[in-house]
Parts: C-alpha cells; sequence; structure tokens
C-alpha cells in the first residue's frame, strides 16, 4: 500500500463550495425562510396536482426530449420547440453551456457580482473566470467588454441581476450583443423576468431569435415556485442546443419535473398572484426598510438587497436579529458584498414581520 491517494484535476479544490440559503435556526421550529428567493406562494395548484398525478409513473423513464413541456414552453413564448435545452434547473443549462464550448484556459466574463453558478461550473472545465467590475451594483456593458479576450468563449448576464437587483435595459443588452465578436456567446439569465415592472427592461428572446450567438434562460424555480424540482430552460440557436444535446444526460429532467411544469406553464393565475405579491410589497418593504435608515438597492427581483453601512448595526447583527426572531435572510459575502443581507419578498406577514425585525433592529 502507498498513501498515494485519487487527486481531483487541477482547479477543483480551488473552488468555494457554494453554500445556500440557510433553512433553520436552532431552537425555532418553523422559521421564516427569506433567504433562497424562492416563492413566498409556493408552487400553484395545478402543478402540485400534476405531481401528484405523476405518481403512477415514477417507475417510467422521463421523456428525454420533454415533448410535452417543450410544446408548453414553446407555445407560451412564442419560441420555436427545437431550440430549447431543457435542464435540471437553469444550473444545469449554464454546466452544460460551460462544458460544451469551454476549453481549459479559456474564459467566461460575468459582472462582479454575476450569479455564483456560472462560475462554479466554468472552473470546473479549467477555464479562468474574468469579474468586470461593478460600481453602482449593476453590470456595465463597457466593463464587460473590457474584460473580452482571445479565450473568451462565453459572456453571462443575468437580467435582473442576483444578489443586487439591478437590471440592465433592453438597449443596453443588444448594444452588448452588437459590440461582441458573433464567435462568443451570451447567455442571459432571465431568472426573474417575471418580476420586472420597470418599462426599460426587455426580454432577450427577440433578439435570441435572430442571433447566432444569444441563449436566454429561465427557470421554473421562481415565479412558478417549483425550485425543489429542478427545471429550467434555455432557448438557444439550433446549432448550440443540437452541441449541447450530445452532452446532455438523457434523462436529466424528472418524470414529476416535467408534469408540474408543463402544469405550471398554464397557470396564468399563479403566475399573476405570484407578481402582484412581488410587485405590491417590493416597495413597501423597500420604503419602510430606507425609513430605518439603511440602504436598500432597487430591485427588480422577488428580493431587496440591503447594505447595512454602520459599524455596530453591521449585516452580521442584522442577520443575528433577525434569526433571533425566526427570520432567515441571505448574506452575500460570498458575492464580496460584506455589508448586505438579501431579503426575499415573503408573504404579507412575513413582510410585516422582517419590517418590524429591521425597525427594532434600527432602534436597538
Ligand atoms: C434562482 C436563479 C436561477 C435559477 O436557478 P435554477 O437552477 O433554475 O433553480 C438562475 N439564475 C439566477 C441569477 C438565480 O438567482
Amino acid at each position: 500500500m502507498t498513501d498515494a491517494a485519487p487527486a481531483p484535476k487541477p482547479g477543483i479544490l480551488d473552488i468555494a463550495p457554494y453554500v445556500g440559503g440557510k433553512s433553520s435556526i436552532v431552537g425555532i421550529a418553523e422559521p421564516m425562510k427569506l433567504s433562497s428567493n424562492e416563492n413566498a406562494l409556493g408552487a400553484g395548484q395545478k402543478a402540485r396536482e400534476a405531481y401528484e398525478a405523476a405518481l403512477k409513473n415514477i417507475h417510467i423513464y422521463p421523456d428525454g426530449r420533454a415533448t410535452k413541456l417543450r410544446t408548453a414552453v414553446a407555445e407560451h413564448h412564442g419560441l420555436e420547440p427545437e431550440r430549447l435545452i431543457f435542464g435540471n434547473g437553469s444550473d444545469e443549462v449554464f454546466a452544460l453551456l460551460n462544458q460544451t464550448y469551454l476549453q481549459p484556459g479559456d474564459n467566461i466574463v460575468t459582472g462582479q457580482y454575476g450569479f455564483l453558478a456560472y462560475r462554479i461550473s466554468a472552473k470546473a472545465c479549467e477555464a479562468q473566470v474574468k469579474l468586470a467590475p461593478e460600481p453602482g451594483y449593476k453590470a456595465e456593458v463597457d466593463a464587460l467588454l473590457a474584460e473580452v479576450d482571445e479565450r473568451t468563449k462565453i459572456v453571462y448576464v443575468s437580467n435582473p441581476s442576483n444578489p443586487t437587483g439591478s437590471y440592465n435595459t433592453g438597449e443596453e443588452i443588444r448594444r452588448l450583443h452588437e459590440a461582441l465578436p458573433k464567435h462568443i456567446l451570451l447567455v442571459i439569465d432571465e431568472a426573474y423576468a417575471e418580476f420586472v415592472a420597470e418599462a426599460d427592461w426587455e426580454t432577450a428572446f427577440p433578439l435570441a431569435k435572430e442571433a447566432s450567438n444569444v441563449v436566454v434562460t429561465r427557470t421554473f424555480s421562481k415565479i412558478h415556485g417549483l425550485g425543489g424540482l429542478r427545471i429550467g430552460f434555455g432557448y438557444a440557436p439550433v446549432a448550440v442546443a443540437e452541441a449541447v444535446d450530445r452532452i446532455r444526460l438523457p434523462f436529466n429532467v424528472s418524470v414529476p419535473g416535467l408534469d408540474a411544469a408543463t402544469a405550471a406553464i398554464g397557470d396564468e393565475a399563479h403566475q399573476k398572484a405570484s407578481r402582484d405579491l412581488v410587485q405590491t410589497w417590493r416597495p413597501r418593504l423597500t420604503q419602510a426598510i430606507r425609513g430605518f435608515g439603511f440602504e436598500v438597492l432597487p430591485s427588480a427581483g422577488n428580493f431587496v438587497l440591503v447594505l447595512f453601512k454602520d459599524e455596530k448595526r453591521n449585516a452580521a447583527a442584522a442577520s443575528e436579529y433577525l434569526n433571533s426572531k425566526g427570520i432567515i435572510v441571505r448574506p452575500v459575502g460570498g458575492y464580496g458584498i460584506h455589508d448586505g443581507l438579501r431579503i426575499t419578498v415573503g408573504t404579507e406577514d412575513q413582510n410585516r414581520a422582517v419590517i418590524d425585525a429591521l425597525s427594532e433592529f434600527a432602534a436597538s
């Protein structure tokens, strides 16, 4: 026996482990979990019924082409079905794109606060991650372009962005695309699209429809409340969708997931209720928390990012105080925002509890 042990390939152990939103507090039976941008209303009735009905089919392998969901999504958004890529969450779509296009030494470009999921799988491909500065907590077209070099294969923009809540206008996205060499893939992650209220935001579906190098991703985890089932999709040029399909594991989305997502797409009432809740409470939360003297970034998503600039009333102290009231929020130090807490817009009761707790914290 030698003491040799299997060694992960280069770079793997340099990846910081992803730390998800906390989900429990010692001593509190049912905490309010506002840490992962989940849908405060849960899944809709139609999705739940479809999930239950799927029970009779769970011994059957899923349809690897996701035919029913593919048809439903294509009809709902007016897209060509053959251009859709379904993944085990949109996280898997990012990982598949990275695996398909990145060689060791290549790089991806994203904003300083770009979503961590893009970066983890890029590093697993032995690629570099180049981060463009976001001085205003918002991705800047010129800063992104300045990071692009001859080894850049993919540029990722979340629009709206998590964890900052900022967004890029349709005009900005078109300018970015226009300036980007056409051999570079531009991925626009629209996980929070349905919550946007701003008139100058636009979905990039029309841009992707015409372009040879644009992928738009969406998820069932947020507006549809199906985060636990792991389903997302990308709308890609046919050549990209076909390339990705060669490495996609054949049964990457489950039977209950496919059925629930197909039902969710048709549940307009639940989508509307989810959107209305966020659009009603996002400004109320923002205003109330600003009133306590904390900075709240404008958000286009189903969450707000609060910055605690005070040395004593800092983010860690606020998080601890909220925990003591049974409320779990998300520290975002992993993004380098050490003074920030991301708070998901909850139900009315949850939002009131957050407001009360932060009011007390401010006065403490
Ligand atoms: C929540 C979220 C997603 C969705 O990820 P899934 O894997 O589909 O659950 C994608 N992008 C961003 C920026 C998100 O915050």
